[in-house]
């Protein structure tokens, strides 16, 4: 099938799908929309910050269209990030009752520890207050359980 080469215009032969007549124009093509997409003269280089940047799923389309990714590398952008944030334990995994209240509970510990709360009894005014790190950890877990219960009824709007 006689084509035209998008990047330099030859006719060459090639199949249906075929848009360029050579690796080199492939790669000139997709620097040169790269640069076109980023508002700036092709050769023009890019700010570290601007490196750090996303790329648009179509400047990675080009990318990919012009770098020839393996074939195995089919999936979307999206499929390919949601991949990425699992493996960089990103994504945050279902939370179950147990695992909330261990949380909360833990929280209420780290607080506990950080202003100096311990078992010991304590005498304040004329009452004397024992296990009161025992009875915050025991009232950490009430509350989660209590919030737990309500968030799954649909009255509390978020853990
Ligand atoms: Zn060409």
């Amino acid at each position: 099938m006689l084509k035209s080469c998008l990047n330099c215009g030859v006719e060459f032969e090639g199949a249906s799908q075929a848009r360029f007549h050579s690796d080199a124009c492939r790669k000139a093509y997709a620097r040169r929309e790269l640069g076109r997409m980023d508002g700036r003269e092709p050769g023009q280089s890019r700010t570290g910050e601007e490196v750090g940047q996303a790329l648009s799923a179509h400047q990675e389309q080009l990318i990919r269209d012009a770098f020839g990714y393996a074939a195995s590398e089919s999936r979307s952008k999206a499929e390919r990030d949601a991949t990425a944030r699992r493996i960089t334990g990103k994504v945050s995994l279902p939370l179950t009752e147990e695992e909330y209240v261990r949380r909360t509970v833990a929280e209420a510990l780290a607080y506990s520890v950080s202003i100096g709360e311990t078992d010991a009894p304590v005498k304040i005014g004329d009452y004397e207050h024992t296990n009161r790190r025992t009875d915050r950890l025991r009232r950490a877990g009430a509350y989660a359980r209590w919030r737990w219960a309500g968030f799954h009824a649909g009255e509390i709007a978020s853990l």
